[in-house]
């Protein structure tokens, strides 16, 4: 692995380590082949940030670690979502998810 690869993978794992919610029924639906920004396959990553494409960009995509440490290496609600892969292969949400407020809201 890369050093900037094992830097960018820490920085998220980070991040899902000090998240203090969960959101265990929140995934990602649908197929995930490719990073948008760089076109990585994403079958083998542990990690999935969906955020903003470019700096300040409105565009969102779904990232590798990598070019999410670059374009959007914050998570928060608003900001960027940060998703880990289960072993079945499911994007599961672990950081920077809606609060638990919204939820209610959405949710009733
Ligand atoms: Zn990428």
């Amino acid at each position: 692995m890369k050093a900037k690869y094992v830097e960018a993978l820490k920085h998220f794992e980070q991040i899902a380590k000090v998240e203090t919610s969960t959101w265990p029924d929140e995934q990602w639906h649908g197929d995930i082949e490719n990073c948008d920004i760089c076109s990585r396959p994403m079958a083998d990553e542990t990690f999935m940030v969906d955020g903003p494409a470019s700096k300040g960009g409105f565009e969102w995509g779904n990232l590798c670690v990598v070019c999410a440490y670059k374009s959007s290496p914050s998570v928060g609600w608003g900001k960027a979502q940060l998703y880990r892969r289960s072993e079945e292969g499911i994007w599961k949400l672990v950081a920077g998810g809606p609060p638990a407020e919204d939820m209610m809201d959405e949710y009733g």
